[in-house]
């Protein structure tokens, strides 16, 4: 059976076998930055809501629970920002309720200068916050934020979670060859990561097909150098690891569902799923799908 608002579980070599949350609709999102592989923001708004019902979504994860359970972890992504949905932390409690899985949120951190905000995400088990930008101009240019955000409103937001939360923070850098990854450049971002005081740190690059095709991936020789100019020393994160899905669990509908979140190469899916590219290759057919040559790699992504 199909979900709505659950997808995957997904590999990751950061999470593992994580079930992924979308508590939002397509691209609506407090962003529009310039390297998001799930394309432009639509729906540009740091107004929070209700976008999809409550008893719903918790139906879902009662469902799945019930069904498979199967994952390392519970993950709140996909192609919006997911402290936009007012629910969230009741959605959070309710799942940690149900299952002993640990809840992560992956979140770009706009809306943690909110106390409100804040004291929703203290629930969850893990939570990881980005920051790619080093002053107001290069934030406008990168992350394209909504009205009335400021680079130094959303480092001071994590910095306060920081010293709130006793869960684990990671911190996401995306770094894009001419914008943003020149060493003084690098350095700046190091400076303002250091006042967060994240456990981790992780350094992206624009492997996958971004929102704007202009943008640049960094090599990763020299993402490899940068990650000693943080503190801690920053990791370069790879898009999937090992497979440990199930051939059994593939269908056109899930496949979609992957795609619209992460594009992403035959290899990468067979990998997921667990079966050869063969058995992949006829399903990328689908007329919703398209696909574009990225770093010599032909990913496929929706239309
Ligand atoms: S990368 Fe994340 S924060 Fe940026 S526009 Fe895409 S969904 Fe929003």
């Amino acid at each position: 059976m199909s979900y709505k608002y659950l997808f995957g579980p997904i590999l990751s070599r950061r999470l593992g076998r994580s079930l992924g949350i979308d508590v939002t609709p397509f691209k609506t999102c407090s962003f529009d930055c310039i390297f998001c592989q799930c394309g432009c923001t639509t729906q540009l708004t740091a107004e929070r809501g209700e976008f999809v019902p409550l008893t719903e979504v918790c139906a879902e994860v009662e469902r799945w629970l019930a069904e498979d359970g199967k994952a390392d972890c519970i993950t709140f992504a996909g192609s919006g920002e997911p402290t936009l949905y007012s629910r969230l932390g009741e959605l959070i409690c309710f799942i940690k309720s149900h299952t002993a899985l640990p809840v992560i949120v992956l979140s770009n951190g706009t809306l943690l200068y909110r106390p409100d905000v804040r004291a929703e995400l203290l629930t969850a088990d893990q939570v990881k916050v980005s920051l790619s930008a080093w002053d107001d101009a290069s934030f406008q240019q990168i992350n394209r934020p909504a009205l009335k955000l400021s680079f130094q409103q959303v480092l001071n937001g994590e910095r306060a979670f920081r010293r709130q939360f006793p869960g684990k923070l990671w911190l996401e850098v995306f770094l894009m060859e001419g914008i943003n990854a020149e060493p003084e450049q690098v350095k700046k971002i190091a400076a303002a990561a250091r006042e967060i005081r994240p456990d981790k740190i992780h350094l992206n690059t624009a492997v996958r097909p971004p929102a704007e095709a202009a943008v640049q991936p960094v090599s990763k020789e020299k993402l490899d150098h940068l990650c000693s100019l943080f503190t801690p020393c920053a990791e370069v994160i790879a898009s999937f690891a090992a497979q440990t899905g199930s051939a059994a669990e593939l269908s056109v509908e899930k496949l979609i569902d992957l795609i619209r979140r992460h594009p992403s190469t035959v290899a990468q899916l067979a990998q997921t799923f667990g079966v050869k590219p063969s058995v992949i290759l006829p399903l990328l057919e689908d007329s919703r799908l398209q696909n574009e040559v990225r770093g010599g790699d032909l990913y496929y992504k929706c239309r």
